[in-house]
């Protein structure tokens, strides 16, 4: 807000694709209602850079996502809850794992939107597997399962306190928003700095048109890929395994919280892409 009281026009609008809690009878609030929601810090995480979220809701509407999409300025893909295997063509290998086919397919149509009209996206952990899937790839079900020799990238009791080592590789987006950590790194050809983990299924075969952006450094599952190549090469979309945004509202004690990698260099760039379309 402004002096005079007015709050200026102008800001850019970012949807965030909606965390579903479907219908539950045991529910004390809204009993066997469906529920849309979002975690606050990813709401904080678009104010800090100047714009506005949008929660971007499932409905049963034919043209849901092609008018939500057309609402906003950008999309941003948040966490939750597993994919769906089916969603890349497997079945689940445990029932624990058998995700959320309504929120899948809901956010690839709103990815598809986006591609289509040409707006940024950017997904984090979850959304980042929902890219990777919306284009044509495929995730591990259970990394602990699935790779052999595998960090423990999940834990319940640690949850967001839990982190591991990433290698940002060279020439990609991340080494030039971190590029005064690069110039400080021994390895020219790579930084690894610390991120967040809260995530137990990962990328297997990456979709057409990705680029690996960042590995984890113990057991180089893929952390973070953007889209370099193919028909949509020239658009901003980027996926982060990790979870920038919970670092900004955390009150958990961390002993290495200033080891964690800064979060507001990815939302700026998705901002900047955001501004010049
Ligand atoms: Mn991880």
């Amino acid at each position: 807000m402004n002096t005079s009281g007015q709050v200026p026009q102008g800001y850019k609008r970012i949807g965030i694709s909606a965390c579903i809690m479907h219908p539950d009878p045991s529910r004390v609030v809204f009993n066997g209602r469906r529920l849309s929601y979002i975690e606050n810090s990813m709401a904080e995480w678009v104010f800090r850079a100047g714009a506005v979220p949008v929660v971007l809701p499932h409905t049963a509407q034919r043209d849901c996502a092609a008018r939500l999409i057309e609402s906003v300025d950008g999309l941003l893909l948040h966490g939750g809850v597993d994919l769906a295997p089916e969603s890349y063509g497997e079945t689940p290998l445990r029932p624990e794992w058998s995700g959320d086919k309504i929120r899948d397919d809901f956010e690839i149509a709103l990815v598809q939107h986006a591609l289509s009209t040409k707006k940024p996206i950017l997904g984090i952990c979850r959304g980042h597997q929902l890219l990777n899937v919306a284009l044509g790839g495929t995730l591990y079900q259970d990394i602990q399962t699935q790779v052999s020799g595998a960090l423990v990238h999940r834990c319940a009791e640690r949850y967001n306190t839990l982190s591991h080592d990433v290698d940002i590789l060279s020439n990609t987006l991340l080494s030039q928003l971190y590029e005064s950590l690069f110039k400080k790194s021994a390895n020219k050809n790579l930084l690894t700095a610390r991120i967040n983990s809260v995530h137990h299924q990962a990328i297997n075969a990456l979709a057409p048109g990705f680029t690996i952006e960042a590995l984890s450094t113990h057991d180089k599952i893929i952390e973070a890929v953007r889209i370099t190549h193919g028909p949509y090469k020239h658009q901003f979309v980027l996926g982060i395994q990790w979870h920038p945004e919970f670092q900004l509202e955390d009150e958990c004690q961390r002993e290495d919280e200033s080891a964690l990698l800064d979060p507001m260099p990815i939302m700026q760039a998705f901002m900047d892409a955001v501004s010049q379309e």
